[in-house]
């Protein structure tokens, strides 16, 4: 009985035949016969009747589709969030992202002097960029701020003590806290002053001949609040030069410009620092500078060298889609009106106010003509920088939206929204998830019941997609 059931399932090759031609054809074959085993069985168990080669075509198609899925998408952010850690930090320029593209598709001088034909450092595409930029006298780069502090501490402090204030042993997340990167790089972490406050006389008690360096980290992810104090860069480097003991500076987020303009105050900037006279400092790349992931360590020769000349350096070192970028970033600040006009995370902190509300007022507009949709726009306050800039709020101005749908099965015939048919406030989760999961992909913040869209971080291509996206999404059905 079963066996006549079995044989009314299409064999393999017209099931093939039946499926779109530019599908490939292995992936295919093996969807084909995921798909025939798995109605065989269902077919078996009386819980399906067999299909046709086209219906069964067209699943294990849909299977292979759903299965080879790409895990990286874009998303469209619209929680104003500017550098959201998790949404990939700072969105590139147009030319850092063209270099990147000419890189990887192609060769290039990474290594090779074009004019000797020997070859060179990769470093030097960056080296003199970052000198000009800061005002050190030699800089290199490797991947992120945390492989930076590692070699840094490394290459200059092996075995030999950090002097370091307890308001400063941060943890940057997950397994990056400072004890630990000091335990692995091989310097020995010595702990001075207290959590609240550290003065220049706690860091010069510690200093004795097994000192290797007195060191400052910006608290880019907290802040102390209250009775404090600590010392400033300037201060360190007096009492660095009093001992003759190297001051090196992570000031983390790596502002190239002064950020005082967006109302950051506290922020310290890369030329800042060098001008303060710091042997060494070092700062990410994707962060306030708006590039790739990068840590950059710009400072004295002397120190720059024993870096590079590391063992780790080789682990460390940067490829050449993300030098290309970088280079391409550096380039643009060389003239910082382009640099607020070209990189997107600066021109996102300095769209103005009005702007903001002239945005934000259009979309609602056109949210509110999607059916079910009640969509205002509202000013705000915001954080701007994820765990980069935890403390800086900055006014903007948002769109709040609640959608409203029929009640399944509420009553069949009816129009969907005439007065009498029911109707149910789809929550802000179930909203917000729905636009995650949506393609594309949009990120929003909720609040007591609404989902919230922050237009600080919307790119002028993206108000369509978001409108359409909300549209999906609030017309899905209920579950
Ligand atoms: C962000 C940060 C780091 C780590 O930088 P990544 O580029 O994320 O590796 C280290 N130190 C400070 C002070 C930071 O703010």
């Amino acid at each position: 009985m079963t066996d006549n059931h079995y044989r009314r399932l299409p064999p393999v090759n017209d099931v093939l035949a039946a499926c779109p031609p530019d599908a490939p054809r292995e992936p295919m074959l093996a969807a084909v016969r995921e798909e025939l085993a798995r109605l065989r069985a269902a077919v078996a168990q009386g819980e399906a009747m067999p299909l046709s080669a086209t219906d069964v075509a067209g699943r294990a198609y849909a299977r292979l589709q759903r299965a080879t899925q790409p895990k990286l998408v874009s998303v469209i952010n619209a929680t104003g969030i500017v550098l959201h850690t998790n949404l990939g930090r700072a969105p590139m320029s147009h030319d850092a992202a063209q270099a990147a593209k000419r890189a990887a598709e192609g060769y290039l001088n990474l290594e090779m002097s074009l004019d000797t034909g020997k070859r060179s450092s990769r470093q030097d595409a960056v080296r003199e960029w970052l000198c000009r930029l800061t005002g050190a006298e030699a800089a290199t780069a490797v991947n992120n701020n945390a492989a930076a502090t590692v070699i840094a501490l490394r290459a200059i402090c092996l075995g030999k003590e950090v002097v370091l204030s307890r308001g400063q042993l941060i943890e940057i997340g997950g397994s990056f806290r400072i004890p630990e990167i000091m335990a692995v790089s091989g310097a020995i972490l010595r702990e001075v002053g207290t959590t609240n406050r550290t003065r220049v006389s706690d860091y010069e008690r510690a200093i004795g001949p097994n000192t290797g360096a007195l060191l400052r980290i910006h608290p880019s992810n907290y802040r102390i609040g209250g009775f404090t104090e600590s010392v400033a860069i300037a201060d360190l480097v007096a009492l660095g030069r009093k001992h003759g003991v190297p001051v090196m500076d992570d000031i983390g987020s790596g502002a190239l410009l002064d950020f005082a303009r967006f109302g950051f105050r506290d922020e310290p900037s890369a030329r800042d620092s060098v001008t303060a006279g710091a042997d060494l400092v070092w700062f990410s790349g994707d962060k306030l500078l708006g590039g790739p992931q990068a840590g950059i360590l710009v400072g004295k020769k002397e120190f720059i060298g024993r870096i590079e000349k590391d063992p780790l350096m080789r682990a460390f070192r940067l490829d050449k889609m993300t030098l290309a970028a970088l280079e391409a970033t550096l380039r643009i600040y060389l003239d910082s009106e382009r640099a607020l006009r070209e990189v997107p995370l600066l021109r996102m902190l300095s769209i103005p106010l009005n702007e903001l509300r002239h945005r934000a007022e259009q979309l609602a507009v056109s949210m509110n003509t999607i059916e079910g949709v009640s969509a205002v726009a509202v000013a705000d306050e915001a954080f701007v920088g994820g765990g980069s800039l935890p403390e800086e709020k900055m006014p903007t101005w948002v769109v709040e939206v609640t959608a409203r749908v029929a009640i399944p099965g509420g009553s069949r015939g009816s129009p969907p929204f005439s007065p009498e048919v029911p109707l149910t406030t789809v929550s802000e989760n179930v909203l917000a998830a729905r636009l995650r999961r949506g393609m594309p992909a949009v990120v929003t913040r909720t609040r007591s019941g609404k989902v919230v869209f922050d237009v600080r971080t919307l790119f002028d291509h993206q108000f369509d997609a978001t409108v359409g996206a909300l549209a999906r999404a609030a017309s899905e059905p209920q579950e």
